[in-house]
């Protein structure tokens, strides 16, 4: 059974993690973007595109919740295409996508992992990038950072982990 009247809702979950390295050369490092926010921080993602860990989940979380093909499989790390691509590029083709299924945005849940650096001062500014790239006001964002209490690789400095849930109601038939 599947009444007609059930809301036509759709929840989506992302995930991504960069390992965290020095500047080339000591590493391979980019420079330390999340959500958009240029971080002045000794060691960055390493990645194919910007590395943008908080992009990627969001990403993740649209196309998850729209049951289409991730992120990998749409841009793949084998593409010299996406070398040092700006991953707002990411966001808004899963924009396009969710537009063209006709499904808006409800909120995003986003929660950033890593032991440096301090994420407060950055919120606004990483809300409102993602608000903007996606076309949702701000309140339907929300973003929370954590650490992982100086354990495992993410406690340790050495990775930054990113998960987001998304829900998404259809707007049009
Ligand atoms: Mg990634």
């Amino acid at each position: 059974m599947h009444p007609s009247t059930l809301p036509d809702l759709r929840v989506g979950h992302g995930y991504d993690l960069h390992r965290l390295e020095a500047a080339p050369p000591a590493g391979n490092g980019r420079p330390f973007v999340l959500a958009g926010v240029r971080f002045d921080h000794p060691v960055g993602p390493v990645g194919h595109s910007d590395g943008d860990a908080v992009y990627h989940a969001v990403v993740d979380a649209l196309l998850g919740a729209l049951g289409l093909p991730d992120i990998g499989q749409a841009f793949p790390d084998t593409d010299p295409t996406w070398d040092g691509q700006d991953s707002a590029y990411f966001m808004e083709r899963a924009r396009e996508a969710v537009a063209a299924r006709g499904y808006a945005v409800v909120n995003l849940d986003v929660t950033v992992i890593c032991e440096r650096p301090k994420l407060s001062p950055a919120k606004a500014d990483m809300i409102a990038n993602i608000a903007r790239v996606l076309g949702v006001s701000k309140d339907r964002v929300n973003l929370k950072g954590k650490t992982h209490e100086k354990v495992d690789a993410v406690g340790e400095g050495r990775a930054v982990e990113v998960h987001v849930v998304a829900l998404l109601a259809r707007v049009a038939v």
